[in-house]
């Protein structure tokens, strides 16, 4: 795959290493890796836009080949524009696989040059979800197992905030 570009998009809130271990995966087979947060109108985060793209450059920021955006519109046209042909997704779970299915066959009705790609993440982060994370930290629970320490920071931050 020569110049190879995949968009990986997700609301990343937070970031998890779960995440992480899903774009080092991608960063070796792929020239360069799009992290794209998701803003969508209709959904609640716990963080703001501008936290979970700052976020995940820090945690992300030892990759030369993985830059960090917010991801304004549809997906592929996103992916177009950004010149991937390639869609990424983690898979943990046959939860995962069902939504991920219908959602790569919605992308590929809507643009069918471009493809998903799905990978799993390592043994050891297969559990982990931002939901379950800041359910956690709501709770105030240690979230310290399953993100980046400037992470919990922010993210206990967020949970104080909302309290
Ligand atoms: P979304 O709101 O789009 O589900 P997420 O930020 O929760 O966004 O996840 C983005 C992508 O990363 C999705 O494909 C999701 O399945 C995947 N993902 C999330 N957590 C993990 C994990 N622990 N291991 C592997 N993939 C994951």
């Amino acid at each position: 795959m020569s110049n190879s570009r995949i968009v990986y998009p997700g609301s990343f809130d937070p970031i998890t290493f779960g995440h992480q271990d899903i774009v080092s995966r991608a960063a070796k087979l792929f020239d360069h890796v799009v992290v794209a947060v998701a803003n969508n109108s209709r959904k609640k985060y716990l963080l703001s836009l501008d936290e979970r793209v700052e976020l995940a450059q820090q945690e992300l920021g030892k990759f030369s080949n993985v830059s960090v955006v917010a991801l304004h519109g549809l997906l592929v046209d996103f992916a177009k524009k950004n010149n991937a042909l390639f869609v990424l997704r983690g898979l943990r779970n046959t939860v995962d696989v069902s939504q991920e299915l219908q959602f790569a066959a919605m992308n590929r009705k809507l643009s069918p040059e471009i493809e998903t790609i799905f990978m799993t993440p390592s043994e050891e982060f297969g559990a982990i979800s931002s939901t379950l994370v800041r359910e956690i930290a709501y709770n105030d629970g240690n979230i310290e197992p399953f993100v980046g320490k400037k992470v919990a920071l922010k993210l206990e931050e967020a949970v104080v905030r909302g309290k």
